[in-house]
């Protein structure tokens, strides 16, 4: 009788234990992150052509350059790591919210993932599912990976009132059009040079890359875009951007046509430059000339707008001011219908200024200078 009731004790026990393994065992729904499937090697880095031609008056070929075989290395070693790291995800569907300002928004779950953008605080993101150190989100209709520590269920407080627009100035309220020049693939499809051109050139080139850092144009004008947007928004600006994101496709004339449709006052083009010698250092803008036959009646506000964007460029950086170049040669500028520059803003040829620019303290220098310049025109 003693035996049969300390029987029943631990069957009752047991099945209470059961009872807890199996509402644990549902509560979190686990699923398997899908491996990324290899990327097709990006081609074409570092040949600046179509509208990439060498601004300064230095005519050389550029032939000689072979730097696909470092990026093909980077995207495929990237895919390995991924592939060995996938974590388990649990299922969600929720907002968080970004909790950090330029945290990484990333293709994979892992530090190597390359880099899609950056987000402010505050942004909204739906998670879809979450490890403990990676979260699966969608932003702008893409899947992509942020780093659980910096979101959150709950809403971050709005900024204090140091950091809120200070409007001001003839440009308050005004839309600026911001283009991250390139993309991470280039397009070598041909468009017409302007409307009715008969002359034709690449859609978009695939940019250099810096000579020491290794970094490619399309990141380093993305990273110094974004920056600029938000330097903008702060100077009671309003600010349409061409792209958010490296994986688009988007040609140069396309893109001066989104500027036109935005609705936006001017169109802020941001490049890096490279040429063959080494040496040569300093920021520079274009703009048409005045005899431009699409869009020379810009030619005068393009011009002080190009003006204004490399002195606070140089102001800000200390950069050598190599001043405005006229050219009727770039899509980007011809099919524009208002005031455009192209930011040159350093060399990633010459070791030293690119290596500055990959900090974040020269790409807040640089953003802010164009922003000085922008200020400067509307003044
Ligand atoms: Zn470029």
């Amino acid at each position: 009788m003693k035996n049969l009731r300390k029987r029943n004790g631990w069957l009752f026990l047991a099945s209470i234990l059961l009872c807890i393994f199996m509402l644990a065992g549902c509560a979190r729904k686990y699923e398997t992150v899908k491996a990324p499937a290899l990327e097709e090697a990006q081609g074409g880095l570092g040949q600046e052509e179509g509208e990439e031609t060498s601004p300064v008056s230095i005519a050389e070929d550029k032939t000689g350059e072979a730097p696909d075989e470092k990026s093909a290395e980077t995207s495929s070693h990237e895919a390995a790591v991924t592939m060995e790291t996938a974590p388990a995800f649990a299922a969600a569907d929720e907002t968080v919210y970004v909790t950090g300002s330029q945290v990484n928004l990333r293709k994979f779950p892992s530090a190597q993932g390359e880099v899609l953008g950056k987000l402010e605080k505050g942004v909204s993101l739906k998670r879809t599912g979450y490890s403990d150190s990676w979260s699966r989100v969608v932003y702008q209709d893409k899947e992509c990976y942020i780093s659980s520590q910096y979101v959150s269920k709950d809403k971050p407080a709005q900024e204090t009132a140091s950091t809120a627009p200070s409007v001001s100035g003839n440009g308050a309220g005004k839309i600026i059009a911001i283009d991250a020049g390139h993309q991470a693939k280039g397009n070598s499809e041909k468009e017409p040079i302007g409307p009715g051109a008969s002359e034709m050139k690449a859609k978009v080139a695939s940019g250099t890359q810096g000579t020491a850092t290794g970094i490619p144009e399309y990141q380093l004008t993305l990273a110094v875009s974004l920056k600029l947007k938000q330097e903008l928004i702060n100077r009671g600006y309003q600010v349409y951007m061409i792209r958010e994101t490296h994986d688009v496709n988007i040609s140069n004339a396309e893109r001066a046509q989104m500027a036109d449709k935005s609705g936006a006052d001017i169109f802020i083009r941001v490049h890096a430059n490279s040429l063959n010698d080494s040496s040569i250092q300093g920021a520079l803008t274009m703009c048409q000339t005045s005899k431009n036959p699409y869009n020379g009646t810009l030619y005068s506000k393009s011009l002080s707008l190009s003006k204004a964007v490399v002195n606070g460029i140089c102001g800000q950086t200390g950069f050598k001011n190599r001043g405005v170049q006229e050219t009727d040669s770039m899509s980007g500028i011809n099919w524009c219908n208002i005031p455009v520059t192209i930011v040159e803003m350093g060399f990633m040829s010459n070791a030293e200024e690119d290596k500055k620019m990959a900090t974040d303290e020269y790409r807040d220098k640089i953003a802010k200078g164009i922003a000085d310049g922008i200020d400067q025109y509307y003044k």
